[in-house]
């Protein structure tokens, strides 16, 4: 075994607080992984990178992405399969060089978000590690059939019946997790994020369906009486919760129930899309985000677990810049701490997502997935900003 020791870091290794001065780590070159770390001067090492002090933290990792959708091309993106996997590729590509080294893809059509995770060794470009839930689970008219919907888009499901098929059809398509909406949503034209989607059942036999194979479900659930169902179910997670209220929030402090609020989902279309995109879509958006943050902060105030997530791919809410806005955004708009927010951004998200046991901190034994950039992020949020950071993935140097 040859080991590379890297020296000389401040480093947050994302399980205890803080950057420590001075710190260096050291990784087994073959299998990728952390074997000790310390302060002050490692044993001698095969091979030395010293990072003259700069700030060293665990990859970071997205929990909610849509690798098929075009950010910038709204009404006329990615519409068949070729497109969908070029436009993926892209995506995947650019969540990587901002430090992204794990996501969680939760709906795209074909299965590509599958395709791409169990091929792209074979065809030599690299991604981050991605958990797929493959297709999503929509009511018929819900959010996620559109009147443009075609085969190979979300599973249309009106029964227990149907959702129990649909679900064994994605885990054998090769979901690593399920998506349900489980209400109406902002982007979707013909619906409302408090129209509540799924019966209790219908969500119930997913949740069953996924549990059952120690996989997890999560909900797209925006309107107060939607989460509640889903909650109710046993949801592992839920995903924007704009309407979520103080009970629910309680609910999911005591359940351990994680929150991903994808922020800048909403910021982006308010900010940017009034006269670029359909109007349906800015009216929703501004109309409910007052509400959105108000309640954000009200989860966060009790405590709610948060994991990071985007929504990337939703209107100008990149897969790059879109995640160093959702960072800016829990500090300076929901009140969560700097240093809570690396939390959600690695070690939080990595439990969330089920890759806990090789991701997510810097801890011994695990992968060396880990960024490095100038500035440090506990004292302004966006150091994380930096566009020529330093990725690495299992110890290989990507950006
Ligand atoms: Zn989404």
């Amino acid at each position: 075994m040859t080991t590379t020791n890297y020296t000389n870091a401040n480093f947050f290794d994302g399980a205890h607080d803080g950057f420590t001065p001075n710190s260096w780590f050291s990784v087994d070159d073959m299998t990728g992984r952390v074997v000790a770390s310390g302060t002050g001067s490692p044993a001698p090492a095969d091979h030395e990178v010293d990072f003259h002090g700069q700030y060293v933290m665990p990859g970071m990792i997205n929990c909610h992405v849509h690798v098929g959708a075009d950010a910038f091309h709204t009404t006329d993106g990615p519409d068949n399969e070729a497109t969908t996997t070029m436009m993926a590729i892209k995506n995947l590509r650019d969540a990587i060089q901002a430090g992204i080294t794990y996501v969680r893809n939760l709906g795209t059509s074909y299965d590509v978000d599958i395709k791409i995770r169990n091929n792209h060794d074979r065809y030599g470009f690299p991604t981050p590690g991605i958990v797929a839930a493959g297709r999503a689970m929509s009511i018929t008219g819900g959010h996620g059939d559109g009147a443009d919907h075609k085969d190979g888009d979300s599973y249309l499901v009106d029964s227990p019946d149907e959702m129990r098929k649909a679900t064994r059809q994605a885990f054998k398509n090769g979901a690593d997790c399920i998506k349900v909406m489980a209400t109406g949503g902002v982007m979707s034209k013909g619906d409302d994020p408090r129209d509540v989607a799924f019966t209790p059942e219908e969500i119930g036999v997913a949740i069953r369906e996924a549990h059952a194979r120690r996989r997890k479900v999560a909900a797209h659930a925006q309107g107060t009486e939607g989460i509640r169902v889903a909650l109710e179910a046993g949801i592992d997670s839920i995903e924007h919760g704009i309407y979520i209220d103080e009970s629910e929030a309680g609910f999911m402090v005591e359940h351990h129930v994680y929150l991903v609020p994808t922020l800048n989902a909403v910021e982006a279309i308010v900010v940017k899309g009034p006269g670029k995109i359909p109007e349906h879509m800015t009216r929703k958006a501004t109309e409910f985000s007052q509400a959105f943050y108000d309640n954000m902060r009200m989860a966060v105030r009790k405590g709610v677990p948060m994991a990071t997530g985007t929504d990337a791919g939703t209107p100008f809410n990149d897969f790059k810049e879109g995640y160093w806005n959702e960072l800016d955004l829990m500090v300076n708009k929901i009140g969560v701490s700097p240093q809570d927010t690396l939390y959600a951004a690695t070690k939080n998200a990595a439990e969330l997502i089920g890759v806990d046991a090789d991701y997510g901190t810097m801890e011994p034994g695990k992968f060396a997935d880990f960024i490095v950039i100038n500035e440090n992020p506990i004292a302004d949020i966006n150091a994380i900003r930096q566009d020529d950071k330093q990725v690495y993935q299992h110890g290989e140097r990507r950006f």
